[in-house]
């Protein structure tokens, strides 16, 4: 017998929340005050993705947009059949619609002749990827059922190969057009099935028992990640570094949720996870015992570096494509001979390229002698396009930039210049 009189209409995203987690959603819905506020660079990647949907607008111009927001969704599709009824509009940005108890909104509807209508979902990603197509399908079920007539669908994504070349984006070139209307017709067919599945817990009054695992992170972090792992154990098996999924499955069928619960020949352990094991059991850091000789045959000074690069989907300086790399930031500590350290930073303030000046601040912070170590994962990347935009900028020595990182899990597992004897656990 359910224990709620009534539950709240869906929308697209409860839709995808709910396709990935059926506690995702019961939480959003009832407990929402549960969920992780997004930190600053996940709030710059959602802020990002509105900056492109506003842009893609511009790809079909003339629209008009349906601005009354997700609040005001009667009122929306008010405004909606308002705007369908006069056909010399090319297009409707953010139609809103509902049928089936689901709300929808799309991002870019366009006349396609007669009655029928083309669907496109702009995408900030370089592909598509199932879950646009997903994204699509609860449109589909939505539109089809309100008795639209939609000729195709399609995303709208960007597109990886653009180099901006000042002034005016190219929308054409910036974004890239994939028709999917056989894959998203393929889904729709079981669109109702998934909206009963996922409704019927929503009866209750408590959220569905759902362990953590894979899904939590795919396609989407899930914000109520802090809460579901509260109480868990203070090792979770998650924090073995690159595990398989391959192992992570074969623990979690054997009920291992810890580190310390793995039995040291546990099959499927590498190296690194049986170092990262005997550590957390043992409370002791691991040393690897090589690495005192290859600390004494390092050049002085030695230079701790750091640095921070954004990757706009929408370019900012001339040359560059979407997702390029682009450092502005860089801090750097010094350790000479004597054992003094010293430390200097670079913050570029500015509108223009950071790349020239950034460059050019570190090239002289570095100088001729010594070596420098960066635990951070995107130097090889993003020091390669500086390398190239500007040939004329000094680089610094062949021996600062050869490197060499020993000093935490992240740079032994992503460095392409490590040394085969300085590990870290
Ligand atoms: S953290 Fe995982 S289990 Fe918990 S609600 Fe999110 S997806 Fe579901």
């Amino acid at each position: 017998m359910a224990d709620r009189e009534r539950i709240p209409n869906l929308s697209k995203s409860r839709f995808m929340a709910g396709l990935q987690c059926h506690k995702r959603l019961y939480l959003a819905l009832y407990q929402a005050g549960l969920a992780e506020a997004p930190g600053p660079g996940q709030q710059a990647i959602l802020d990002q993705g509105t900056q492109v949907g506003v842009l893609a607008r511009g790809y079909v111009p003339g629209g008009v947009l349906i601005d009354e927001d997700s609040t005001l969704h009667d009122a929306a599709m008010a405004h909606t059949r308002q705007a369908l009824a006069d056909a010399a509009l090319p297009a409707l940005y953010e139609a809103a619609f509902a049928h089936d108890e689901v709300a929808v909104r799309v991002d870019l509807l366009l006349r396609a002749g007669g009655n029928a209508f083309d669907v496109i979902e702009v995408k900030s990603s370089t592909q598509v990827k199932e879950e646009h197509l997903w994204d699509l399908a609860i449109q589909a079920h939505v539109l089809e059922g309100a008795g639209l007539e939609v000729r195709n669908y399609a995303v709208l994504h960007i597109n990886r190969d653009y180099v901006y070349p000042g002034g005016e984006h190219d929308l054409r070139q910036l974004f890239a057009l994939a028709g999917v209307s056989d894959a998203v017709r393929g889904l729709v067919p079981r669109v109702p099935e998934l909206l009963a599945a996922m409704r019927e817990p929503l009866w209750a009054v408590e959220p569905p028992p759902v362990d953590t695992g894979d899904h939590c992170h795919a396609p989407y972090d899930c914000p109520f990640i802090a809460h579901c792992h509260a109480g868990g154990p203070e090792h979770p098996v998650g924090e073995l570094p690159r595990a398989g999924k391959a192992l992570r499955n074969s623990l979690a069928n054997d009920g291992i949720g810890a580190v310390p619960e793995i039995p040291a020949d546990y099959p499927g352990l590498t190296d690194l996870h049986a170092r990262v094991r005997e550590a957390v059991v043992s409370g002791q850091p691991y040393h690897d015992p090589a690495i005192g000789a290859v600390l004494r045959s390092l050049e002085h000074p030695l230079h701790f570096l750091d640095f921070e690069t954004i990757n706009p989907a929408v370019p900012l300086y001339p040359g560059t494509r979407p997702y390029d790399q682009i450092p502005f930031q860089w801090s750097l500590h010094r350790l000479d001979a004597g054992g003094a350290m010293s430390h200097s930073e670079f913050l570029h303030d500015g509108p223009d390229d950071p790349r020239p000046h950034f460059t050019a601040a570190l090239v002289e912070a570095l100088g001729e002698r010594g070596r420098c170590a960066s635990t951070t994962t995107s130097r090889p990347r993003s020091s390669g396009p500086c390398s190239r935009s500007f040939p004329t900028t000094p680089r610094p020595s062949r021996a600062s930039w050869r490197g060499w990182s020993t000093c935490c899990r992240r740079c032994a597992s992503t460095s392409t210049t490590r040394s085969s004897t300085a590990r870290s656990p």
